[in-house]
């Protein structure tokens, strides 16, 4: 018997003690060759017993974007759920229009999310909180289980790994667009791809979501969000962390002190690898933070900054610096970073190469995902889905021919909202 499960959350902020999957089912679970445990959804299959007012259903255009952006992800190298397949159901599906029905098949390590948890602490059912986390904790923490206190190492563990997330995705320029606790998964999962998009240039205020109106989920923000959910997860959490409610509140405001630590050196690492430096010294990290300073200025194209950043360690820079609104601002920069670079005994080469495997060259951009789900959605045609899938599948490689998926986009082609 497939199964929809029960969750709550704070959606914007708001808690809703009861959500759960309104419009997808889980298949079961399955062990794939590499060992690991799987769940298998169809997402859009229809109502559940949790679809309140809603229709249960997917249309083809979201079911495409989820698709093209979580497959991407993957490619990218960043922690996931998958997409096995998309099919159209022949139904109509009725938004603002009537669209074309669709299902997507998700694999996942679990589905288990911040507001699972939470769903069992609205009902005060400490009984289910423990025997999730003891699940959770076999099923995706197992070395948490030997801890003094499994349940505050694997507190730890989940905010390890959402910091790593959260540092992963800013260091490509993905904004997920709605970081509600019910759509952040216990294993460390990228989950639920609705209003998601990728910067095109870069701006830390940038929102995408025609839902977020307030730039509560802005890509500068997610940090910030993520840290609040994970206290939402802790509120659930408390009664296992020891035996009085003040020793349990500490230990939670301890753990949760890790996350910036753990953010920032998974982000600054980052961001010094995108600049080319093999090892981080004193000022790097500002010299880093300088050089995105200036691309805010200047609305220089994130992606392509860094891409041609790679080419620059040995050459002019022209085609870098043409990216920015005042070129100079680039060329300011680049005298400091070039003296950096001399500091450092690689030849150009392999640093070019290393630099070429932190910046990638193909992120799914929302004017080409649009382009694929206008061309699948208004005439059948998924040609263009697949040529697009195909380039991001080797993101950080050149690919001739394909050059111009790494574009921005024109000023009339860009994308100002999207929407689930
Ligand atoms: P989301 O914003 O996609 O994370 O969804 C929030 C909640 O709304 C979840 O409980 C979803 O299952 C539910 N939901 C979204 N779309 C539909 C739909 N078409 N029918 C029923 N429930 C839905
Ligand atoms: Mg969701
Ligand atoms: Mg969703």
């Amino acid at each position: 018997m497939p199964i929809a499960m029960a969750y709550a959350g704070h959606q914007f902020g708001q808690f809703v003690p009861q959500l759960g999957d309104g419009r997808a089912i889980m298949l079961g679970e399955i062990v794939g060759c590499d060992g690991l445990r799987y769940d298998i959804q169809l997402k859009g299959a229809g109502r559940t017993p949790f679809s309140r007012n809603g229709d249960g259903r997917a249309a083809l255009g979201p079911v495409l974007r989820e698709y093209i952006v979580s497959e991407a992800m993957a490619s990218l190298g960043i922690p996931t759920t998958r997409s096995l397949a998309a099919v159209t159901t022949g139904d109509v599906v009725v938004r603002d229009t009537a669209l074309p029905g669709a299902i997507l098949t998700r694999v996942a390590a679990s589905h288990i999310r911040i507001g699972t948890f939470q769903y069992f602490a609205a009902w005060g059912d400490r009984d289910g909180i423990r025997l999730l986390a003891d699940y959770v904790i076999a099923r995706h923490y197992p070395a948490c289980a030997k801890a003094p206190n499994p349940y505050r190492a694997f507190f730890e563990a989940v905010i390890e790994r959402q910091a790593e997330l959260v540092a992963r995705w800013l260091l490509v320029g993905f904004i997920h667009g709605v970081m509600n606790t019910d759509n952040m998964a216990i294993s460390g999962e990228t989950i639920d791809y609705g209003p998601c998009a990728f910067l095109d240039a870069y701006d830390p205020a940038k929102t995408f979501s025609s839902i977020d109106v307030r730039g509560r989920y802005a890509y500068g923000n997610q940090p910030r969000i993520a840290h609040w959910n994970l206290s939402r997860l802790a509120e659930t959490l408390l009664p296992f962390f020891a035996e009085s409610e003040e020793d349990a509140v500490a230990a939670a405001q301890e753990a949760l002190d890790g996350f910036a630590p753990k953010f920032n050196s998974v982000y600054t690492a980052g961001l010094c690898r995108k600049i080319g430096l093999q090892q981080t010294r004193a000022g790097d990290v500002d010299l880093a933070k300088d050089l995105l300073a200036r691309m805010s200025e200047n609305h220089a194209d994130f992606t392509l900054t860094f891409r041609r950043l790679c080419d620059a360690v040995d050459g002019s820079g022209t085609a870098v610096r043409a990216l920015f609104g005042n070129p100079e601002s680039f060329d300011e920069w680049a005298v400091r970073w070039r003296q950096r670079l001399a500091e450092e005994a690689i030849d150009q080469a392999t640093r070019s190469g290393m630099m070429r495997a932190a910046n990638p060259a193909f992120i799914p951009r929302n004017h080409r995902i649009e382009e694929a789900i206008t061309a699948a959605v208004g005439r059948g045609d998924f040609a263009p889905f697949r040529t697009l899938l195909m380039v991001l599948s080797n993101p950080y490689s050149d690919q001739p021919g394909f050059e111009n998926y790494a574009d921005p986009p024109r000023p009339d082609q860009i994308v100002e909202q999207t929407f689930c």
